[in-house]
C-alpha cells in the first residue's frame, strides 16, 4: 500500500506590524487583548491597509521556494463564524494567490508546491476548567503565508524532513522564526493510503507543534488507515487532532463542519500587482540559500559532506564558520571545533553565539592546531570565554596558558626533574629507554601539562 501526504503550512511573517493595521505583530506573551486596534478588531467603518513589508516577505519565501509570481493577485474574504475571528471573515487569497508552481527538493526529488498565499491570523481561544472559554485577540491580523504542497510526500519521515527543510529556508531568507512550539510555524497534514493508481480518501491531522509530532501523528494515522483498509473497512474523510501526551490522533469537533466559506473578493483592498521591478528587487536581495551554499562550500573547502550539512543547517552558524575560516584557514579544524565544542557550549545556560567573535574563536583553534595550547585547556578556555564574557585571547594571556616551548624555560624545569629523580636517570643511562616516558610525565605534572612534549623530549635526551 502506498502512503500519500500533502501539507498545508502556515508560517508567521516576522514583520514589525500586522497585515492590515499598525498593531505590533509580536503578540507572544502579551497581556491578553492589549495588542489590538479598531481595524484588527473588525470595528464597523474601519478599513484595512496592506503592509508592504508582508508582501515583500511573502515574495522572498515564494521565490526561495522556486515559485512563479503571477503579475496580479488579490485578496478574498473567507467567511466563517467563530469567536476567534471578530470580523466574521478572514482576509485571505483564494483563486489568485501570491505565488504558484514552486518546489522544494528533498533527497533529490522535487516536492511540488501548489501555492503560497498571504492571509491574516485569527485569535486564540483559551478553554478553561469549568467549561468557560476566553478569547485573546492579540494574534488577530498577524501576517501569515500559507504554503500548500501537492500530495508528493510518501512517508511520515519525509513529511518531517520536508518541514525541517522548509523551516531552514524560511529562516535563511529571514521571514519566519520557524518556532513550532510557539506556533510561528504550523502544519496541517493530509494523508491517504491506496493500493492502486488512484489516491485514497484522505484525512487531515492538525495540532502538531513539533517536528517530532508531525512524524508521530502521521505514523499513527498511517497505521490506523492501514488496519482499517486491510480489514475491509472504509476511511471517512475527517479532521483529527493530535494529542501528543496520549500519542493519539482523535476526531476533532470541527468548527468547519460542512463549511461553506462563501469566498468573495475583498472589496476594501485593490488587487496586488507585482511587476518585474518589484520581483527583481526581491530576487536580488535574496541571500545565498542552503543548497547554493552547500555547493559552493564543497568547491571551496575540503570538507566531508556530513560537515557541510551540519554547518549550513543554520545560517548564523554557517556565517560564523566562514568568518572563522577567514581568520584561520583550516576548515576541517574549525569545523570539528564548531560541531563538538561550540555546539556543546551553546547548550549551556545563557550562552549565545554572539558572545565570542568568530575571529576570536578561530584564534583559539589555531593555538591548538599549532600546538601552543593543549586540547583540554582550549575546551576550558572556550567555555569560559562564553560564560565570562572575556575573549579567549585575554584568558590565555592573563593566565599564561600557552605551552612552554621556550628552550630556556623548559631546560630549567627539565634539570629540576633530573635532579629529583636520580633512580630513573640511572635506569635510563643503563639502557632502559622506557623511563623517558616517566620523566616526561614528571615534567608535565610540574608544568601543569603545558610543556611542549616534543621539545621536552629532545632536551631531556640531550641532558641525559
Ligand atoms: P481539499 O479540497 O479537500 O482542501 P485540496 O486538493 O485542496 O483538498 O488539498 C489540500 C491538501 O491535501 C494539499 O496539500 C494536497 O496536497 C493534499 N491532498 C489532496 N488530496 C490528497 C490525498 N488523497 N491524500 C493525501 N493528501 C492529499
Ligand atoms: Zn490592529
Ligand atoms: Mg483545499
Amino acid at each position: 500500500m502506498q502512503t500519500v501526504i500533502g501539507l498545508e503550512i502556515h508560517a508567521q511573517l516576522q514583520t514589525e506590524t500586522k497585515l492590515f493595521c499598525g498593531c505590533s505583530a509580536d503578540y507572544f506573551g502579551k497581556e491578553p487583548n492589549s495588542n489590538t486596534c479598531p481595524v484588527c478588531l473588525g470595528m464597523p467603518g474601519t478599513l484595512p491597509v496592506i503592509n508592504k513589508r508582508a508582501v515583500d516577505y511573502g515574495l522572498r519565501a515564494a521565490l526561495a521556494l522556486n515559485c512563479e509570481i503571477p503579475e496580479r493577485s488579490k485578496f478574498d474574504r473567507k467567511n466563517y463564524f467563530y469567536p476567534d475571528l471578530p470580523k466574521g471573515y478572514q482576509i485571505s487569497q483564494f483563486d489568485e494567490p501570491l505565488a504558484v508552481n514552486g518546489y522544494l527538493k528533498l533527497n533529490g526529488e522535487k516536492i511540488r508546491i501548489r501555492r503560497v498565499h498571504l492571509e491574516e491570523d485569527a485569535g486564540k481561544l483559551i478553554h478553561q476548567s469549568g467549561g468557560t472559554s476566553s478569547v485573546d485577540l492579540n494574534r488577530v491580523g498577524v501576517p501569515l503565508i500559507e504554503i500548500v504542497t501537492e500530495p508528493d510526500l510518501n512517508s511520515p519521515k519525509d513529511a518531517r524532513d520536508f518541514m525541517e527543510k522548509l523551516r531552514q529556508i524560511l529562516r535563511y531568507v529571514e521571514v519566519c522564526s520557524g518556532d513550532m512550539e510557539k506556533g510561528s510555524l504550523r502544519c496541517d497534514a493530509n494523508i491517504s493510503l491506496s493500493d492502486n493508481e488512484e489516491m485514497g480518501t484522505k484525512t487531515e491531522v492538525k495540532n502538531m507543534n513539533s517536528f517530532r509530532a508531525v512524524e508521530s501523528a502521521l505514523r499513527f494515522e498511517e497505521n490506523r488507515q492501514k488496519e482499517t483498509l486491510e480489514s475491509g473497512g472504509k476511511i471517512d474523510q475527517v479532521t483529527l487532532g493530535w494529542d501528543a501526551d496520549a500519542e493519539e490522533a482523535r476526531p476533532m469537533r470541527s468548527k468547519e463542519e460542512a463549511h461553506d466559506y462563501r469566498y468573495f473578493p475583498e472589496p476594501d483592498l485593490v488587487p496586488l500587482v507585482i511587476d518585474e521591478d518589484w520581483k527583481e528587487r526581491i530576487e536580488e536581495n535574496l541571500p545565498e540559500l542552503p543548497r547554493e551554499k552547500e555547493r559552493r562550500w564543497k568547491k571551496e573547502y575540503d570538507l566531508p559532506d556530513y560537515d557541510v550539512g551540519v554547518l549550513t543547517e543554520d545560517k548564523e552558524i554557517a556565517g560564523y564558520f566562514e568568518q572563522a575560516v577567514d581568520e584561520y584557514d583550516s576548515p576541517k579544524e574549525i569545523s570539528n571545533w564548531i560541531m563538538s565544542e561550540l555546539f556543546r557550549v551553546l547548550k549551556l545556560p545563557e550562552t549565545e553565539l554572539s558572545d565570542v567573535e568568530p575571529g576570536d574563536f578561530a584564534y583559539l583553534v589555531e593555538l591548538v592546531g599549532e600546538g601552543e595550547i593543549n586540547d583540554n585547556t582550549a575546551k576550558d578556555v572556550l567555555e569560559r570565554a562564553f560564560t565570562e564574557s572575556k575573549s579567549p585571547k585575554e584568558i590565555v594571556e592573563e593566565e599564561g596558558l600557552k605551552r612552554i616551548s621556550d628552550e630556556g624555560a623548559l631546560t630549567e624545569k627539565i634539570e629540576a626533574v633530573i635532579e629529583e629523580n636520580p633512580d630513573a636517570v640511572e635506569d635510563f643511562r643503563s639502557g632502559n629507554e622506557k623511563v623517558l616516558g616517566y620523566l616526561i610525565g614528571q615534567l608535565m605534572s610540574k608544568t601543569e601539562g603545558q610543556a611542549d612534549p616534543n621539545k621536552a623530549r629532545e632536551i631531556l635526551k640531550e641532558k641525559l
